[in-house]
């Protein structure tokens, strides 16, 4: 898939759901391809009081679930359907999951294209380097 295949797959999971007065999901959607060459989507859920996550955690639970943990590509989309760079919490979520995420490149803008390495937007871990391949 390229980032504008990826684009359209994220674009195709938009599923926007008011669920309430302050609930929504599906305003947002994202899709990572793992380092298996898979493609995961999710879409955010925002609840009361705080509560839910954004759409690039979502999708990297269901890569988790599957057993992977390193991303090689990032595409999230707004409700409009407009590229949208990943949160700071996703951005340390990600780079948490496998230090190899620093080299994943997400889609910061569609035309003309631009690709950002998420570990440019993360240049100072505050993580001790080497927690990567710790088992418990
Ligand atoms: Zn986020």
């Amino acid at each position: 898939m390229t980032y504008r295949d990826m684009l359209a797959y994220a674009r195709s999971k938009l599923n926007p759901v008011r669920l309430g007065k302050y609930d929504s999901t599906g305003f947002v959607a994202a899709v990572l391809e793992g380092a298996n060459g898979k493609y995961y989507a999710g879409v955010n859920i925002d609840l009361a009081c705080g509560l839910g996550f954004c759409a690039e955690r979502s999708a990297a639970a269901a890569m988790v679930t599957d057993g992977e943990r390193t991303v090689r590509r990032i595409v999230c989309v707004d409700e409009n359907g407009a590229p949208l760079p990943p949160c700071g919490a996703c951005r340390e979520f990600l780079l948490q999951l496998s230090a190899e995420n620093a080299e994943a490149g997400f889609l910061a803008a569609e035309s003309p294209q631009k690709i950002v390495r998420l570990g440019d937007l993360m240049p100072l871990p505050w993580y001790e380097p080497g927690r990567e391949g710790e088992t418990f």
